[in-house]
């Protein structure tokens, strides 16, 4: 079968095999560039299959030659379709990660579930004792509550006033204008219950109940803020409800996890192309003009980046782990300095149609869409069968 991208709103709904398999070499070669990290030995992520997730796994184990397991929500190919993007690299990470003697599984399916929160604890015990850091990357849109089988929707919306604003379609370099109605008092909730700090509870007192957990643990969750670009659909809106109630758990967690010396907290990290970022409305625009400012300045990171930054700098680096003042660890630094906002702000007021090409760094956002896709390598040819 020859495979080439299917990219409908924003959404790509197919993977190339060998592309996604060269995005994860990529990967992991950065991070085996980078300067040795002494770093944890056992990680669990949770989310590992793509994006965030994925970056933090490559760092734990090729930077700082950690073992891991891995869980995600991944679809294998079936004779007429390809895999998901995320059960290639998640192969093609296992088979890396053991051909450099390191343990490295995953367990695919749904992460809500009492279920796979067992399965991990099992896998864990049989194969690394103990973990010590437990990372928590899950982007969903649909949660079912694992005592309840109520099944919750996250929703994209403002709170309390329409809004309304610009987004981009990259591939076909149109901007449009997007109105989005206010969320109803359901949709808050729900959002909260799909993507706010419950299931990351549920997941660390499964871990400290089995004690699987390692003296002085550390467990993360991933968080956004942003600027006033996105605020009023995104900090202020359903999904920042969201995240609110995922800081307040770290606190939670936090106390929990002192008993055994550890510690849980949020790492606040920058907007980066993946699966779940580029279907939120102005988010794509608003990081093609922060792509081309970053870049600019010498300040542009990927996902890879960013992870391999969170490990030496922030949990792993000399003194105490860096915090703002509400004890989130800050990996947006330079995406919300004055001198990159100021600029994001002049390309924002002054871009159209007819200078996106000049004021939007287009081709970063497509390559790095594709890419994650496994589409757009100069080394793979596209028009070649592929065998599924
Ligand atoms: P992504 O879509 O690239 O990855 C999401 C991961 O979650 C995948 O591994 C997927 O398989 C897994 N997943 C989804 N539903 C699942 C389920 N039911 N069971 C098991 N696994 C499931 O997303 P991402 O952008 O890397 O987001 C990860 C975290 O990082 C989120 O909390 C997000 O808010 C945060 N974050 C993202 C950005 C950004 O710009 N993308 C910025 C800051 C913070």
């Amino acid at each position: 079968m020859v495979i080439k991208p299917m990219i409908r709103n924003n959404i790509c709904v197919n993977a190339h095999p060998e592309g996604s398999r060269l995005y994860v070499n990529r990967l992991v070669d950065y991070m085996r560039e980078q300067k040795r990290i002494d770093g944890p030995a056992n990680v669990l992520v949770i989310g590992s299959s793509a994006g965030y997730g994925l970056a933090t796994r490559a760092a734990a184990a090729f930077a700082s030659g950690a073992n891991s397991l891995g869980v995600a929500f991944e679809k294998p190919a079936s004779a007429r379709r390809p895999a998901t993007p995320g059960w290639y690299m998640t192969e093609e990470f296992e088979r890396l990660a053991r051909a450099e003697g390191l343990y490295a599984a995953s367990l695919i399916g749904d992460a809500f579930s009492h279920e796979m929160k067992q399965n991990a604890v099992e896998k864990i015990r049989e194969n690394m004792g103990t973990v010590d850091l437990v990372i928590y990357s899950l982007a969903a849109g649909v949660r079912v509550d694992p005592d309840t089988g109520e099944m919750f929707r996250s929703a994209l919306k403002p709170i309390g006033d329409a809004y309304s604003s610009y987004t981009l379609d990259p591939f076909k370099e149109e901007i449009r204008e997007v109105s989005v109605e206010p969320a109803t008092r359901e949709e808050i909730e729900a959002t909260v219950k799909v993507m706010g700090g419950e299931d990351w509870a549920l997941w660390i007192q499964a871990l400290l109940d089995a004690g699987v957990l390692s003296e002085g643990v550390t467990t993360l969750a991933y968080s956004y803020i942003g600027s006033d670009f996105t605020r009023p659909i995104y900090r202020d809106g359903t999904i920042g409800q969201a995240k609110e109630h995922l800081e307040a758990s770290a606190g939670e967690l936090d106390s929990k996890l002192s008993a055994i010396g550890g510690s849980a907290r949020v790492s606040i990290n920058k907007a980066v192309v993946t699966r779940a970022s580029a279907v939120i409305p102005v988010v794509p625009l608003y990081m093609t003009i922060l792509f081309r400012v970053m870049k600019e300045k010498g300040v542009h990171e990927g996902t890879g980046e960013q992870m391999y930054r969170l490990f030496a700098e922030r949990l792993y680096g000399p003194g105490a782990v860096p915090t703002d003042g509400n004890g989130r660890i800050r990996l947006d630094d330079r995406e919300l300095r004055d001198d990159v906002q100021a600029e994001v702000r002049a390309g924002w007021d002054g871009i159209g149609e007819e200078n996106l090409q000049e004021l939007a760094d287009l081709e970063e956002y497509r390559s790095e869409f594709l890419h994650m896709h496994g589409f757009g390598f100069d080394e793979i040819d596209y028009d070649e069968d592929v065998d599924l």
